[in-house]
Parts: structure tokens; C-alpha cells; sequence
């Protein structure tokens, strides 16, 4: 082998269906590990690679954490050498808590916090008077200039510094005069007259008055006036009087007349200076301006009515009782788990808060202001608008001070959001909910982070980052993955995108095939070396050797379709929205420009809404909607895991483990000792291990780290009771049959027509390597969905449903794209109706009709740019999905 230090070297690999590989992934490099869906991709590079680069990680931790490595799983492997540490962007959801925002992941609102902590304005937030913030010496800087103001105008300033004790207050006040007397002073304005404090004072008791002492009087003339001199006289005064009258001075002008006593209030011009930030006018106080201020996860900063939510979710009571409801929001706003958080919000409807509308601040927070900008208007802004606005913002402060205290600050700022801008999610604001974004704008997000933060020596690993991405951005992808890499990283991505592929240094090609028959290393080398290998599937499809064959589109009846009018939720420009049935409709356009809005947030529910009186989601704004009576259902198949037990896997979501259970309940031993089916069911008690409910699992809670799963001890992980598991057909007991692939299965029962007829569907689609008992929790995104979409073909044959599916190919392979176009072929034949949002070209050019979403992210989006079979959108100016449908299918 070459150079081992230039390489992580793994040898003897066999976690899941590897097959003892040894491989050397160059670092600081790269890296692209492909190969069809099943092949062990993940299984290397999530399961092993990362696995052990974590268990490393918890192993030079405290002796705390240290206790629970040995409850780690230490991957299936003999050695891995040169790994360094190991961060993963896969493409979990980020944090479903509801104070996760763009901003607080990526950061940048911290460093915003900051910024408006050092250089913000405050306001008073009753009446909106901009309240300054000053030391003593501060406020005597600002007198010395009005001084000199007044000198530019004429020959002489007269001038005193007075200490507003009383402000607007009801009463006599004879004590306080006597105890301005006695501590020295000897004038004081009241009401605006000045008196003298030797002379008896009577004020009418419930009248509101006004009560200043006279600190100091000043007489300047032009000729002998030096601020040096005047300077620490002043700072004296200001000193006092802020002391004697909590934190307020005035320094006020004396116009025209001398000092003849009782001068009148309309001789006057008052300043007015608070060293603490208090609104003198509205007597407001204001908390010193600290990052913390601007927090809406602390209780200085949250708006007091959401605690910093922005909205309060509220249990919908009509639909469950108010006893329960209440219940329920107890729990959630005290619950620490987010899964039980996810439970409780399907039954919650969103209210705006009423204080904060929805900007999560207290008031006060929200008057701060930069450029006259709350920090609140900040992260409304779309990310490239507040790149923009950063950029200039040094410019525009007031003092060299601020600019300088800016000057990092936005160094940070503007870095971070260049890469967010750059990776293509531009339209983002920092205010929108983290749990709201899509596994590719999520995983892109955290990307972003990673560079934002500068680590170098690192080995990243990332699951599939073109995900949601158009082909538009995929370039914008790749440099930022360079980036990474030159900053002298080890960059490892899973990915079947060709432009990544191309880009990439060095390709491992896994293989031939799926589940036992991969597992294999097929192929190394540059792009330029894996296209020339004949044993690589990946090679062949990209030097176009194979490809994705296109069909010419079916001709649609345009009469038979569902209108949707009058779309406006989110950034959708109140489009009308034309879907006809009876065929494969492909929605495309670039991220942000509305496809999951119209799909998820609208037609979905409105459709589901017309056939089911009693469906509660509530569409996204629309007028109007025909059409409907044409479908007898309409199912949306996303990539959602299909359950959260480990109690879930392919069989029983199939239906085929029902089968199987009659089946194993039918062989003589069964009968023998009387076991019926149910006996063979780990959801129900009498067969099943109890020690773990049928897991085969333990989970183990640890503070600080993830939970562990460990095998139960009772059962070894079998799951049922020794006289379950006695049972036997072939010589294979449940557990065994569990642990056959769908294709192993197949041959298994291939006797047996009712069986084989669901597992063939699962190996149509192209599942055959998952085995029958894999946990849900454990399936990809992709995965799941197809295993949602057999789940349809497996059932008795239906007609009229329109199959709504995000983004299909995530984690496909070209070899697979093509099974997956069969199934949905199929689906259509038997009488239905697809609609998917797509980026994949191999699909869209396969459509039979394409609406897409532009032009642009955001609000520059929104418009169906272009609608029509493939060839006609592909000579469409305005259309970015056209531009690539010209260039790489129909223009070849
Ligand atoms: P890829 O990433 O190439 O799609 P994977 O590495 O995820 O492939 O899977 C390789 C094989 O290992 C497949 O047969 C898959 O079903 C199996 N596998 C993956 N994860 C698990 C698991 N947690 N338990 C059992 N089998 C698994
Ligand atoms: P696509 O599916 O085409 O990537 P989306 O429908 O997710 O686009 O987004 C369209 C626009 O609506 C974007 O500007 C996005 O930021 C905004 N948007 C989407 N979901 C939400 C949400 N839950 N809250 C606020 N804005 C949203
Ligand atoms: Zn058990």
C-alpha cells in the first residue's frame, strides 16, 4: 500500500453486508462512496468510519462518559488507522424544539446578539424616543458640544446643570427642600421657576409638579472658553446630579434674560441625559445592553407572554376534551423528549402571540435598534438580503468606535451567510423554525455551519447533500465542499449525483449489487478511471455506457385534472395550478420556490379535505378547487420513518409478516403444542420475550450522550419465548426467517403464492436486500418511502388514488431510478395518478407532464415558470429545470 499516513486505511470491514473490505480513503481528499442503494455505502461510512471516530471521541472524554463505552457498539471491523475525528451531516431533521431557528444553528443570530449589545440604539419603547446611552464623561462630551453650538452663535453661553429630582409627582415636598439645603445646595426650579432654597416654598399638594436642583451655573464667553478647562467641571456636575436624581441631568440653556430671579420656564432649553437607559420622558427603565438581552431563550430577552416561542401552540379543543387538552399542554411545555413533543403537537394549532406578534421579544429587546433595524427586522430579511445589509453596515455606524467594534463582528456574520447564500438557501430568513426545513435545507444548513466554524483535520461525512437540491446549485454544492477540504479536511460523501461524482477526487464504488450480493469494493479511482471500469455499475453510467432510457410522454386529457386556484401560502404568488390526471406529473424548480408548500401544505389537504369531512389539517391558502370528484383517494408517501419501534420493520409494514405467522402457526409443531398464530406476533403478549417487549433490544437512557441500545439479555435477541422459537419450518425458526433478506425470503417460501406475491413487490421496487426484520427506526428516508409506495402495490388492485411522492430518488442509484419508474409505471397502469417533486433528470424527462416552480428561492419564486411535457419545458427561456432538461437530454 502507499503512503499510509496520506490514508485512513480500513481493513477488514464486516458491519452489516460487508464483506471483510479493506480500503484506503485518501485524506484531506474528496471523497465519493457510490454504488446502487443497499450496497453498503452507509455501512461504511456511517456505521464504521464514524461509528469508531465517535467511540474514540468518548474514549479521550471524562471517566463519566467513559463508563458507557463499553455499551457502544464497536463496529465490525479489524483495524481502522489514520482516523481522525469525525463529524457527521447526515440528514437527521434538525431539533424539533421549538427555539431552534436558522439563527441559532448556524449562530449567527449569536454573533448578532453581540452586535446589538455593543453598537444598538435603544429606544424607549413606549414612545419610541431614542434613548442615549452615556458615562459621565459621555454626557459632559455632549454638554461641551452644545456649549460650543450656542458660541458659534453668539458671544456668551449661560448656562446650569440641574438634577430633575422630582418628575411629574403629586405632593408638598418641604422635607425635600429641607434635605436639598441641607446637603449644600442652594437653588432649586420647580416647575420650571427657579427659587431660592432659603426662601420658604409652599406647592399646592395635589398638583403634579416638577423639581429640579441647580447643580451648577455656568457663564462662558467665546473669548475664554476651553473645553479642557470646562470638561472635568462639567464631569463633576454630571457626577452629582446624577447621583442625587437616579441617573437623570439636564444641562439647561438660559435664553435671552440674566439671572433674574424667578426666571420663567420659556427661558429655558432643556437637555436631558440618563446614565442608566431610562426613557426620561415615558420613566421607563432600560436593562443595559447585553447580548443576552436579545435572547429569546433567556428570560432577560423572551417576550414574557410566549416565553420566547413567538407563538403559543394550543391543544385544538375541538378535538380533544378540555380537561386533556390541558393536560397536554402542561406536558409540553414541560417535556424534555422530543419525540413526545411531536406527539402532542399533531394536536396543536398555532397562535401567533398577541405581544410579540410572533418576534419572540420582549418589547424593550425589540426598540434596540442598528441601522434602524431591530434585531427582530434582521431575521426576517431572506439570508442573501442580510448579506447585503451586513456588508454596508460598517459604513453606516456613527463613531470609528462602533465601526470598529463592528468591524469582527460582521467578518463572522457575512462569512457565515456567504455560505448559506452560497449553497443555494439564499431565501431562508434566520427567524424561520428550524423544525420547519426540509432534510436538504437542514443538512445544507449545518454544512455551512461546519465552515463557518474553521476545524481543520477533520473527517467529515455527509449522507446524500444534493437532496432537495437543484441541478442549478449543485455546482455551488461542490465548491463549498471543496472549500471544506482545502481548509485541510477529509471530506467522504455518499452520493449518485453525477455532476458530485465528477467532481470528486477519488470514487470507492460499491457492489455489483445490494444486501449479500454487495458489500464489495467494484471499484477506485478518479472519475476518469471508474468510467473505464466494466465490472463498475457507476462507471458505466457515467461514461453513458448505460443509461436511463426515456419514454415519449403519454397525452394527457386536460379535462381530466385537478385546478387548484388562488394559491398564496407561503411565497406562492396566487397561482392557478393545473394537474392532470391519469399520468406522471413531475413538479420541479429550485429549492425555496414553492413545491412542498403547494404539495404538502396545499394541495394535499385541500384535496383530502373535499373527500373526508372529518380530515383537520387546514390547507395553505387557496380560492378554489375542481376537479376531486375524479379521485376516490389521495395519499401523500414522503420519506417520514414508517414507525418508531424497533417493533416495525419490512415484514410486518408489508403485511407480509401476517402471513408468515399463519404460515409458521400451520407446521405440525405449532399445532402440536397449540399455538396460533398470535403466538408468533412480537406486538402481542403470550409468544414473545417480556424482558423486552419483543425488541430483541434494551434501550439504555445516558445522560448527555444518545441513548444506547443494548441486546436483551433473556431472549439474546431472538425476541420470543423458547417454545416459539422451537418452531421451525426448513430448519429456520421466526428469528431466522426475520433475518432473511426479502430476495433470500423469496426463494424461502417460494412455494408459497401469498407470500411471494407481497416480497416480489418489495423486490420490484427494489428492496430485496433489506431483511425482512430490519427496524424501521433503522431504514433511510428513501427506504421508507419506497416501502410505503410497495405497500400500496401490495394491496388489492385500486384505482382512482393520486400518489403524491417527495423527492422519490433520494439514495438511488441511476440502476435503481430505473426500477422505481417501472413501479410508478405501474401504479399509473392500474388506473392512477403520480405526482412527484423532483430534481432528478432521469425522472422528469420520463414525465408525462412538468410544472415548474420559479423562477428563483423564496419570495422571487412562487410562479409556475413552465408547464408541459418534458420537450416543451426544455425550450422554456425562463426556466432553469428547461436549461438542464436542454442541455443534458433533449439538446444531446
Ligand atoms: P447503502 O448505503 O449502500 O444504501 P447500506 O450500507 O445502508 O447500503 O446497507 C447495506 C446492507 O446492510 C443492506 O442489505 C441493508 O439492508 C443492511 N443494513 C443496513 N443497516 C442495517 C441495520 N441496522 N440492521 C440490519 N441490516 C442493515
Ligand atoms: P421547495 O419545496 O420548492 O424547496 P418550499 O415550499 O419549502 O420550497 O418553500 C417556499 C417558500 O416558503 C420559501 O421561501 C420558504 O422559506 C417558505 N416556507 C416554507 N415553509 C415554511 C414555513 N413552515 N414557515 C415559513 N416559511 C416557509
Ligand atoms: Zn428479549
Amino acid at each position: 500500500m502507499t503512503n499510509t499516513k496520506d490514508y485512513i486505511t480500513i481493513r477488514g470491514a464486516r458491519e452489516n453486508n460487508l464483506a471483510n473490505v479493506t480500503v484506503q480513503i485518501p485524506k484531506n481528499k474528496l471523497v465519493v462512496l457510490s454504488g446502487v442503494s443497499g450496497s453498503g455505502k452507509s455501512s461504511i461510512a456511517m456505521e464504521t468510519l464514524y461509528a469508531e471516530g465517535q467511540r474514540r471521541y468518548v474514549e479521550s472524554l471524562s471517566a463519566y462518559a467513559r463508563q458507557f463505552l463499553g455499551m457502544m457498539k464497536r463496529p465490525e471491523v479489524d483495524t481502522i488507522d489514520g482516523l481522525s475525528p469525525a463529524i457527521a451531516i447526515d440528514q437527521h431533521s434538525l431539533s424539533h424544539n421549538p427555539r431552534s431557528t436558522v439563527g441559532t444553528v448556524t449562530e449567527i443570530y449569536d454573533y448578532f446578539r453581540v452586535l446589538f449589545a455593543r453598537v444598538g440604539l435603544p429606544h424607549c419603547p413606549e414612545c419610541g424616543r431614542e434613548v442615549s446611552r452615556q458615562t459621565e464623561v459621555g454626557i459632559a462630551n455632549k454638554m461641551l458640544a452644545r456649549i460650543e453650538q450656542i458660541l458659534a452663535k453668539q458671544a456668551q453661553a449661560r448656562l446650569m446643570v440641574l438634577a430633575p429630582v422630582i418628575r411629574d409627582k403629586k405632593g408638598e415636598f418641604g422635607k425635600l427642600f429641607f434635605n436639598l439645603k441641607k446637603k449644600g445646595f442652594s437653588q432649586a426650579r420647580v416647575d420650571g421657576y427657579v427659587f431660592s432654597l432659603n426662601d420658604d416654598l409652599f406647592l399646592i399638594k395635589p398638583n403634579r409638579h416638577n423639581i429640579e436642583a441647580v447643580i451648577d451655573r455656568i457663564v462662558v464667553t467665546k473669548k475664554d472658553y476651553s473645553a479642557d478647562k470646562l470638561r472635568q467641571r462639567l464631569v463633576d456636575d454630571v457626577q452629582i446630579g446624577l447621583d442625587l436624581a437616579n441617573d437623570l441631568v439636564i444641562l439647561g440653556e438660559v435664553k435671552d434674560k440674566g439671572f433674574a430671579m424667578p426666571e420663567k420656564p420659556k427661558d429655558f432649553a432643556d437637555l436631558l441625559f440618563s446614565r442608566r437607559f431610562a426613557c426620561p420622558d415615558c420613566d421607563i427603565s432600560l436593562p443595559p445592553l447585553e447580548p443576552r438581552l436579545f435572547s429569546f431563550n433567556s428570560p432577560q430577552g423572551a417576550c414574557k407572554k410566549c416565553n420566547g416561542i413567538g407563538a403559543q401552540l394550543k391543544i385544538d379543543e375541538s378535538r380533544v376534551s378540555p380537561w386533556k387538552a390541558q393536560m397536554m399542554e402542561k406536558q409540553y411545555y414541560s417535556t424534555t423528549s422530543d419525540v413526545i413533543r411531536q406527539e402532542i403537537e399533531k394536536y396543536m394549532i398555532k397562535e401567533i402571540c398577541p405581544v410579540c406578534r410572533g418576534r419572540r421579544l420582549k418589547q424593550v429587546s425589540l426598540a434596540v435598534t442598528v441601522d434602524n433595524k431591530s434585531i427582530a427586522q434582521m431575521t426576517e430579511l431572506s439570508l442573501e438580503e442580510l448579506r447585503d445589509w451586513i456588508k454596508k453596515l460598517p459604513g453606516k455606524l456613527g463613531t470609528d468606535a462602533e465601526a470598529q467594534v463592528a468591524g469582527s463582528l460582521v467578518a463572522e456574520i457575512g462569512g457565515r451567510l456567504e455560505f448559506l447564500v452560497s449553497v443555494g438557501v439564499d431565501y431562508l430568513t434566520l427567524s424561520r423554525s428550524s423544525s420547519t426545513l426540509s432534510v436538504g435545507e437542514a443538512q445544507r444548513i449545518r454544512l455551512a455551519s461546519q465552515i463557518g466554524t474553521g476545524l481543520t483535520g477533520v473527517l467529515y461525512i455527509l449522507d446524500e447533500p444534493t437532496v432537495g437540491l437543484h441541478q442549478r446549485d449543485t455546482q455551488k454544492l461542490i465548491k463549498t465542499l471543496k472549500k471544506l477540504r482545502d481548509l485541510g479536511n477529509t471530506v467522504v460523501v455518499v452520493e449518485h449525483d453525477e455532476e458530485v461524482l465528477e467532481a470528486a477526487d477519488w470514487i470507492v464504488d460499491f457492489g455489483p449489487l445490494a444486501g449479500k450480493l454487495g458489500g464489495k469494493v467494484v471499484a477506485e479511482g478518479t472519475p476518469a478511471e471508474i468510467k473505464k471500469k466494466r465490472s463498475s455499475l457507476t462507471g458505466q453510467y457515467l461514461s453513458g455506457h448505460k443509461k436511463v432510457e426515456r419514454r415519449e410522454p403519454r397525452h394527457l386529457d386536460q379535462k381530466h385534472r385537478i385546478l387548484l386556484r388562488g394559491c398564496q401560502e407561503h411565497n406562492l404568488k396566487r397561482i392557478d395550478v393545473n394537474i392532470p390526471l391519469g399520468g406522471l406529473v413531475c413538479l420541479t424548480g429550485v429549492s425555496g420556490s414553492g413545491k412542498s408548500t403547494l404539495i404538502h401544505d396545499t394541495l394535499y389537504p385541500a384535496i383530502k379535505q373535499a373527500l373526508d369531512p372529518y380530515f383537520k389539517q387546514k390547507p395553505g391558502v387557496f380560492t378554489e378547487i375542481a376537479g376531486v370528484e375524479a379521485l376516490e383517494n389521495v395519499l401523500l408517501i414522503d420519506q417520514s420513518p414508517i414507525g418508531r419501534t424497533s417493533r416495525s420493520n419490512p415484514a410486518t409494514y408489508s403485511g407480509v409478516f401476517t402471513d408468515i405467522r399463519q404460515f409458521l402457526a400451520q407446521t405440525k409443531e405449532a399445532r402440536l403444542k397449540g399455538l396460533d398464530s398470535t403466538y408468533f406476533s412480537f406486538n402481542t403478549k403470550g409468544g414473545r420475550c417480556e424482558a423486552c417487549a419483543g425488541q430483541g433490544m434494551n434501550r439504555i437512557q445516558m445522560q448527555f450522550l444518545p441513548d444506547v441500545w443494548v441486546t436483551c439479555e433473556e431472549c439474546g435477541g431472538k425476541r420470543f419465548q423458547a417454545p416459539v422459537l422451537e418452531v421451525e419450518y426448513k430448519e429456520k425458526n421466526i428469528h431466522d426467517i426475520l433475518n432473511l433478506t426479502i430476495g433470500e425470503a423469496l426463494e424461502f417460501f417460494s412455494s408459497f403464492h401469498k407470500i411471494t406475491h407481497k416480497l416480489e413487490v418489495l423486490k420490484k421496487i427494489g428492496l430485496d436486500y433489506l431483511e425482512l426484520g430490519q427496524p424501521s427506526p433503522t431504514l433511510s428516508g428513501g427506504e421508507s418511502q419506497r416501502l410505503k409506495v410497495a405497500r400500496e402495490l401490495v394491496k388489492p388492485s385500486r384505482k382512482d388514488h393520486l400518489y403524491l411522492l417527495d423527492e422519490p430518488t433520494t439514495g438511488l442509484h441511476a440502476d435503481d431510478v430505473r426500477k422505481l419508474l417501472a413501479v410508478l409505471e405501474e401504479l399509473i397502469a392500474k388506473g392512477n395518478s403520480v405526482v412527484v417533486i423532483e430534481h432528478n433528470l432521469d425522472i422528469i424527462k420520463n414525465a408525462d407532464w412538468v410544472i415548474d416552480l420559479g423562477p428563483e428561492g423564496g419570495e422571487k419564486g412562487g410562479q409556475v415558470v413552465a408547464e408541459g411535457p418534458p420537450n416543451v419545458v426544455a425550450v422554456n427561456e425562463g426556466s432553469w429545470t428547461g436549461e438542464f432538461l436542454e442541455k443534458h437530454v433533449f439538446g444531446k
